[in-house]
């Protein structure tokens, strides 16, 4: 059984029992309620309300069908998620994956986390997560868009801008936002901007959205060194994947002065000493979304490619694990505790398995939590919601220098609770502690609903 606090053991039992085979799920709440048992010390009310048990129990969740034709005439299934978790701070809010490795399981952990963030942020947004087992690689534009059209014929019922409000993630990115809101758009005949966030800024996006989960990431790793008079200036860092969040987690690096050496696909990786270069990295990635291993060749020198160990065997001082959950094991912290890392910062959601954070925080490596690191690209969407209604738009300068100002609050707000339950440095703590009271304390003021 997990280092949970006993009182809470009987919740982690039936959250596993009601949830079975949902890995998870079941790994985002215990990680959550091993940080609880000093919480209840102080609030033994919320155990009295049985806020726990609510907040571990999705408001509603849908799974439907979602048929549509491919380019062969041939008609083609998926099945489509979405997970309304948690309305007490404001609409659900949270992104949609396309991916083949897609359940409910999934969805649901995401959710979950993303109740906590959202909370985190400060930020008036719910938490929720959807998705499909579709697979949008080597899928043509029309095959996608149809796809897309599809999902939403089902999915419209249950959005709109005060209700629930969904954006990208993997999978999912301008294309699919863009085919999504133009189906949505028809369906209502209501131009509600504010009903998905992470839209081309030609109709209604924000600036800055795009950067902003891997810019915020690497606020988050500079306000964590700030803390011990260090900074990115010189560092070598990896980052894992090479998406959305890797891209731009790189580009916020170089602007530090730091280094990125490698970084990722899922068919492997590749290491620059020199540096990646990131011009061509977008090159492969945004514009011919091609592999990761193309990069050696058009880069002509200084780079290889690997198929085989791990990334983070590159020795490096900073650590971005940016492609997906448990995609870093305790192998692989220990082979970056020994090559020297200083600080870890998840871009991606859950990229590290328990026992791999256990690791890094018994050995004094700064570890900033997925649900603090990579908060900035919601807290974009909120801001991207803000523009909406008030039918205005900010300069990209603007908008990163509120993100900026987000990503520093949600630092200091985990460390100065960390520090209040006396575990100072603890990330993981002060992160679940503050979002879960945000949480709770909204709840309970509502009543039993
Ligand atoms: P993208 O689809 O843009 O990129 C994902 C990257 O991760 C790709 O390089 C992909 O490689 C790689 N990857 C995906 N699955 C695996 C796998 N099983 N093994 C190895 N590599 C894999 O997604 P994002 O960058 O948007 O998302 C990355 C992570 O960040 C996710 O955990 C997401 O939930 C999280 N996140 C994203 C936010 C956003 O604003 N986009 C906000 C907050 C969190 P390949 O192309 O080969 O599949």
């Amino acid at each position: 059984m997990p280092r949970i606090d006993e009182k809470l053991i009987p919740i982690y039992e039936d959250v596993l029992r009601r949830n079975a085979g949902e890995t998870e799920f079941h790994q985002a709440v215990e990680e959550v309620l091993e940080s609880l048992g000093a919480v209840i010390g102080k609030h033994p009310e919320y155990l009295d309300n049985a806020l726990i048990e609510r907040i571990c129990e999705p408001e509603r969740q849908i799974i439907f069908r979602v048929p549509w034709v491919d380019d062969n005439g041939q008609i083609q299934i998926n099945r489509g998620f979405r997970v309304q978790f948690n309305s007490a701070l404001g609409p659900y809010k949270g992104g949609l994956r396309f991916h083949p490795s897609v359940n409910v399981g999934i969805i649901k952990f995401l959710g979950f986390e993303q109740t906590f963030k959202n909370a985190l942020t400060g930020m008036p947004i719910g938490g929720g997560k959807g998705g499909s087992d579709f697979n949008p690689r080597d899928r043509s534009d029309g095959e996608v868009m149809r796809f897309c059209q599809s999902f939403m014929t089902e999915l419209y019922r249950h959005l709109g801008e005060y209700t629930d409000v969904p954006a990208g993630d993997i999978g999912v990115g301008a294309r699919e936002v863009g085919y999504l809101f133009g189906q949505y758009k028809r369906l209502t005949n209501r131009y509600e901007a504010g009903v998905l966030t992470g839209k081309g800024l030609i109709y209604g996006g924000s600036r800055a959205r795009t950067e902003a989960t891997g810019y915020g990431t690497i606020y988050f790793i500079d306000q964590m060194l700030k803390t011990k008079g260090a900074s990115l200036d010189g560092k070598r860092v990896v980052v894992s994947g090479s998406g959305n969040v890797a891209i731009y987690a790189v580009e916020k690096v170089n602007e530090f002065g730091g280094k990125v050496v490698a970084c990722s696909d899922s068919s492997g990786f590749i290491v620059d000493d020199g540096g990646i270069d990131l011009g061509l990295l977008k090159e492969i990635k945004l514009v011919r979304r091609q592999r990761i291993s193309d990069y050696v060749g058009l880069k002509g020198s200084g780079a290889y490619f690997s198929n085989k160990g791990s990334v983070w065997e590159i020795p490096c001082d900073v650590a971005v694990p940016s492609a997906t959950q448990n995609e870093l094991h305790a192998n692989d912290a220990s082979a970056l505790i020994r090559n020297g890392v200083v600080a870890v910062g998840e871009g991606a959601n859950m990229p590290c398995t328990p026992e791999a954070v256990r690791l890094f925080q018994s050995e004094g490596v700064l570890f900033g939590p997925a649900k603090a690191a990579n908060a900035g690209g919601v807290a974009t969407s909120a801001l991207e919601m803000q523009q909406n209604a008030s039918r205005d738009s900010w300069t990209f300068e603007e908008t990163e220098a509120r993100l900026a100002v987000i990503m520093r609050r949600i630092h200091d707000s985990c460390a100065e609770t960390a520090e209040a339950y006396g575990a100072p440095g603890n990330y993981v703590l002060g992160a679940n502690v503050t979002g879960f009271v945000r949480v709770a304390e909204a709840m309970q003021a509502m009543g039993v609903i």
